[in-house]
């Protein structure tokens, strides 16, 4: 579900026309439907309703302020990863009260500032890690609010690179060690323990791996309490996977009816970090078709949107739906000679899309990538020293840019040439 539509042959994002914004703010560009975002984030209330439940949207899918903000108006917390997000988060006004800060490789003066902020908890996945946190609350009087992030061992059945819970992913503590964590967090003065944390991976679309996930986290939740080690929250992470063609997501509803059960009663408060649910289908890139070739029997689509404004397809194989922003022919995949849709980077695994049957196109059109709201703009890069795209954002027949195209001033900042004698 989302708001991007095709009427007479256009496509629209909310009430406006596609091309309209393209064609004043050039391409490649991003633009967010403001009431997607606040759709899937409503669904989710209802699968998860406070107060047993807390939905943290993930920072990390897509961090513009605006997206944020949305988020945050409509009573969001927030699972952050670095300072960085946190300092966005803040800005918005977020209470730290929702707010958890996630991650492997926090520093000292990360997590110095996670507990100066007065966030709810800091999910801690290693014993060196718990260490380090307990010495900084003490050095700062405080006690840090920590949840234990489990490795359950649960394949979730997605991508080897967004697989994050089993054995051999370097997250989380595999439980039979957690036991031992657990037990110490009860006798560090700077630590309060107050969770357990599981996180498996990404684009995940079966209940199954969440429900293995969240029996066992709940099993060891009882253990605890027999050791008088109580635990107040269960954090089941996020994942939840969205369409990319169609008909491949799990509802919030569905997850909601498999997991509450589970976790019924008020014992627990169950936290969720959804990323890309909320924002995935939220977001489209546009880019703008620049040349058609053929080489022997391969045809090539070369746009001026590659892997540096998007880089899913090259780093994991993703599909994008990609289709034409104005077309008499807005449904299906139709009988069009396939051709690999690439961008302008000197790489050859610079793609967006390979073997794609879409109607033909000329030079100068403009193409929608769809399902471009997560993991999108947030891993964009300067590479071949080309300047980031700008993020706009639709609210009904209003729309606004809420990051600028950056410029060449913005790719040179802080950097200098070298003459002799100046170090
Ligand atoms: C990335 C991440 C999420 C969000 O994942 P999605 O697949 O975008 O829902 C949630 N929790 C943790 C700990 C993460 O690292």
């Amino acid at each position: 579900m989302d708001f991007f539509n095709y009427r007479n042959g256009e496509l629209y994002c909310e009430e406006v026309p596609v091309r309209e914004i393209a064609s004043r703010e050039g391409t490649p560009l991003y633009i967010y439907s403001r009431r997607t975002l606040l759709h899937h984030h409503e669904r989710l209330r209802e699968a998860f309703p406070e107060p047993d439940f807390l939905v943290c949207y993930s920072i990390k899918a897509n961090s513009n302020l605006a997206v944020i903000q949305t988020l945050q108006d409509a009573g969001c917390g927030f699972d952050v990863v670095s300072v960085g997000e946190l300092k966005k988060a803040r800005m918005v006004g977020a209470d730290p009260e929702k707010i958890i800060f996630s991650g492997v490789g926090k520093t000292e003066e990360e997590i110095r500032h996670a507990i100066r902020s007065g966030i709810l908890m800091i999910n801690i996945e290693s014993d060196e890690e718990l260490i380090a946190v307990d010495h900084v609350a003490r050095a700062e009087g405080k006690r840090a609010g920590v949840a234990v992030r489990l490795n359950p061992d649960v394949d979730p059945s997605t991508h080897e690179y967004i697989t994050t819970g089993k054995e051999e992913n370097k997250f989380g503590i595999p439980i039979p060690e957690a036991r031992e964590v657990l037990r110490k967090c009860a006798r560090l003065p700077g630590i309060q323990l107050l969770g357990l944390h599981v996180h498996i991976g990404s684009q995940i679309t079966t209940v199954d791996p969440y429900v293995k996930a969240v029996e066992r986290t709940i099993a060891l939740a009882k253990e605890l309490e027999e050791e008088d080690l109580p635990i107040r929250y269960i954090n089941m992470g996020g994942g939840f996977g969205i369409d990319y063609r169609r008909g491949e997501a799990l509802s919030a509803a569905d997850i909601g009816e498999a997991v509450r059960p589970l976790a019924s009663g008020g014992r627990w408060k169950l936290l969720i970090e959804p990323g890309r649910f909320i924002v995935g289908n939220a977001g489209i890139l546009v880019v703008q078709a620049l040349y058609r070739k053929q080489m022997g029997k391969k045809r090539f689509l070369v746009t001026d949107g590659g892997m540096n404004d998007l880089i899913r397809p090259s780093l994991y194989g993703s599909y994008h739906r990609i289709w034409p922003v104005v077309t008499d022919e807005p449904e299906g995949e139709g009988s069009f000679p396939a051709a690999d849709i690439v961008g302008p980077i000197c790489e050859s695994g610079d793609f967006l899309a390979k073997d794609r049957k879409i109607p033909p196109v000329e030079a100068g059109a403009y193409l929608a990538v769809f399902s471009a709201g997560a993991y999108s703009f947030a891993m964009a890069s300067n590479y071949n020293s080309r300047p980031r795209p700008p993020e706009v954002m639709v609210d009904g027949k209003d729309w606004k840019v809420v990051r600028k195209r950056e410029t060449f001033e913005d790719l040179i900042r802080g950097e200098s040439t070298w003459e002799s004698g100046s170090a």
